[in-house]
């Protein structure tokens, strides 16, 4: 018998309804838009998976990213629902290679709503803005009865240009090349949970939330067309964008879990509650893949700046098969898969 024949089969996901895992990253997620959205909507460009999509208009070439935002609670230690949504948009530019110029703005929001809240939201969304750069040209407001939203969601669309840099794609990986993060993981999924009633425990752990557009740019300045690919690790963690790095590039991608910064208090929550910290949301750490010669440069670039203090090269990518191999602290090793979904819902 070989060891292949113990492995765990893939979950069984057959459901009638929508369920919180749809939403949550992970396999279910990846379900749902492999077999209701794609089908729908699939084009070439879409096609790619892509966190921010390329276009050409004339001579200039675009990105383009949208996302929505339900995170409960709308206020956490380290951020809000608005910081969330100025700067996970941002991100998704910014991770392929994009200088994030334009953003716009839907809310929905839900009768009663303290106008407190939503005018503290708007400063926060006010001032992520300015600090990433990007000019407001669009909104759009709409109210639902008390009951049918939960206090507000916000959806928001970034453009970019690429004017600038080269771009960075998951489909670029090549075997060889060397697996960076940019900080501590986990820090944001575990500020989040520990605010949700039943779950309360004390933590000093603060959201990460952060634009991640001057770490890139200065990766982007130091190493150029040596910067391969690059995503914000955010539902779904490490492993998400690991796993979608394989499953782009068909490399195989060897991780070293002694290598991978966590705080000890995310550790300590982690191991509280049974999660895995890989798999936790981020909101302003990224995954990198850049040529092995090139890595020296790329973490030195990083560690000077503040958010990329804690940046460290955890592995390195070979030829296929595609999948994500972990060699724990014991020196065994084991396949890190796809988690089914964020184990938190509504993260961001
Ligand atoms: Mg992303």
């Amino acid at each position: 018998m070989n060891i292949e024949d113990f492995a765990c089969p893939v979950p069984n996901l057959h459901y009638e309804r929508v369920q919180m895992v749809h939403g949550a990253g992970g396999l279910a997620m990846a379900q749902l838009i492999d077999h209701i959205f794609l089908p729908a909507f699939a084009n070439p460009d879409l096609d790619l998976r892509e966190d921010a999509t390329l276009l050409s208009i004339g001579a200039e070439q675009i990105a383009i990213t949208t996302d929505s935002f339900v995170v409960d609670p709308l206020f956490f230690p380290g951020g809000d629902i608005g910081t969330l949504a100025v700067n996970g948009t941002v991100n998704d530019l910014a991770v392929r290679g994009a200088k994030p110029l334009y953003l716009t703005a839907g809310f929905i929001l839900e009768e009663g709503l303290a106008l407190e809240d939503l005018k503290r939201i708007v400063a926060s969304m006010s001032q992520a803005a300015r600090a990433a750069g990007v000019k407001w040209v669009a909104g759009d407001t709409k109210v639902v009865p008390n009951g049918k939203g939960d206090k507000v969601f916000i959806n928001t669309t970034g453009i970019g240009s690429l004017a600038t840099g080269n771009a960075l794609s998951c489909h670029n990986i090549k075997p060889g090349d060397a697996l960076l993060v940019s900080g501590c993981l986990g820090d944001h999924g575990i500020a989040v949970l520990a605010q949700r009633p039943g779950l309360q425990f004390d933590t000093k752990i603060e959201s990460d939330c952060a634009s991640v557009v001057n770490l890139v740019q200065a990766v982007q300045q130091a190493i150029g067309p040596d910067f391969h690919a690059c995503r914000d690790a955010t539902r779904g963690g490490l492993t998400a964008v690991l796993n979608e790095f394989a499953q782009a590039s068909g490399c195989s991608l060897n991780i070293e879990e002694s290598a991978i910064p966590v705080r000890p208090a995310v550790r300590s929550a982690c191991e509280m509650l049974g999660l895995d910290p890989f798999s936790i949301a981020n909101e302003g750490k990224i995954v990198l893949a850049v040529a092995q010669e090139a890595a020296e440069k790329a973490l030195a670039v990083l560690r000077v700046q503040t958010l990329g203090s804690d940046a460290a090269l955890i592995g390195k990518a070979t030829t296929g098969p595609a999948e994500v191999i972990l060699k724990t602290a014991f020196g065994t090793h084991r396949i890190l898969d796809l988690p089914v979904g964020e184990p938190l819902p509504r993260i961001c």
